[in-house]
């Protein structure tokens, strides 16, 4: 291995050493005024964060699995009712979906862009389907324009898990404005993060952002008074004050993400074994994950062969929904989803991710396929 230190996906330390002083001063004005929850910068960070994305109303909550349980609850989704979603992903939504007892419903992915498959959704509406989970993964964007059209012929509600997706603009308008209601996690991995769990619900909808600022604060519609059965989710006050630092290097962040990628493209296009990530029609994409397809089974070698060299990569996801052993009474073939498990590898990402680390990664590959 060459003189290089192991080139993780993330380096947070590294995020917080460059903007120690700003994130030190934010945390500390909370520290000091000790609104630790609901505080100034959690009112402050949910303006900003609206005022970045173009909505009317950012209700935040505690995490991203959180967002999705609050979304359908504010739907009103429930017992029987049948919600569509993607069988390659995270976990959360199948598991907010089930928590309600209402019944997750699969539809596979395409081989492309891995988004949900809008002709076979179609093939899976029923009368009792109520809602779609549009997953927006790895920072692509899923057909959001047949989606929003799917869901107003059939009077389904959309929701957007833009978990993923934050920064992704499609025709200028940010993923999340597309549904009725979206849902974002600030988990440290994701694109706009907190140093701990955080999440946030956003809409256009002020009747629904208010039923969702209720059911996240226990149903209470003013202090001590209960209206609803709600839960207890909120985004802590020292989050919102890292959250307010960070935001404003969000597009920073982004446009890094971008030459890494540009330089991924040029170093790898040469490769006929491996199939790079594809852009979706005019989609301003956000590279939440950079995520190859390796032909021909080799994927768990390269990823042993990376490791070797010192380079960490990830499979995201090894298992379709329903091969889980939680979720396997949910019936469904997905063989897109099935042929991705195989083949998925995401590579280092991440914005502090120099051009040399690039370079060497491209040539770790090229020298597994013996270039
Ligand atoms: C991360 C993620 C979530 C859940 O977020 P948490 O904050 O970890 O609960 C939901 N959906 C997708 C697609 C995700 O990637």
């Amino acid at each position: 291995m060459p003189d290089y230190n192991r080139i993780k996906m993330m380096d947070l330390p590294l995020e917080y050493q460059t903007h120690k002083g700003e994130i030190d001063a934010a945390m500390q004005a909370v520290l000091q005024r000790g609104d630790f929850i609901k505080g100034e910068s959690v009112k402050q960070f949910e303006k900003a964060f609206a005022n970045y994305l173009g909505v009317s109303n950012v209700v935040s909550c505690g995490n991203g699995t959180d967002a999705l349980q609050l979304a359908l609850m504010a739907l009103g989704i429930g017992e029987n009712d049948e919600v569509i979603l993607p069988a390659f992903s995270y976990v959360a939504a199948i598991e907010a979906v089930s928590l309600l007892k209402a019944k997750p419903v699969l539809v596979d992915v395409d081989m492309k862009y891995f988004q949900i498959d809008t002709d076979n959704l179609k093939q899976k509406i029923t009368s009792q389907t109520k809602a779609i989970i549009a997953v927006h993964l790895f920072g692509q964007c899923a057909d959001i324009d047949v989606l929003a059209d799917i869901a107003k012929q059939h009077h389904l509600y959309l929701i957007e898990d833009c978990a993923q997706s934050i920064g992704t603009t499609y025709s200028g308008k940010h993923l999340g404005t597309f549904g009725a209601i979206a849902c974002t996690s600030f988990f440290p991995t994701k694109n706009l993060s907190c140093y701990g769990d955080g999440g946030a619900l956003y809409t256009n909808d002020d009747d629904l952002a208010k039923k969702v600022r209720m059911l996240a604060a226990h149903g209470q519609s003013e202090k001590y008074r209960h209206h609803i059965v709600g839960v207890n989710s909120r985004l802590d006050s020292l989050h919102a004050a890292l959250l307010n630092v960070k935001l404003n290097y969000l597009e920073k962040y982004l446009a890094r993400k971008k030459e890494i990628v540009t330089l991924y493209k040029e170093q790898l296009d040469s490769l006929q074994d491996i199939q790079l990530p594809l852009i979706y029609r005019t989609v301003n994409h956000s590279w939440h994950q950079f995520t190859i397809l390796v032909q021909h089974g080799k994927r768990d070698e390269l990823r042993k062969y990376l490791k070797d060299h010192g380079i960490d990569s990830m499979v995201y996801y090894p298992l379709v929904l329903n091969q889980q052993e939680a979720y396997k009474h949910i019936v469904g073939y997905c063989p897109n989803s099935d042929s991705l498990i195989d083949k998925v590898l995401s590579l280092p990402i991440q914005p502090y991710l120099k051009n040399h680390e690039v370079s060497y990664i491209c040539e770790i590959i090229h020298e597994f396929y013996g270039g």
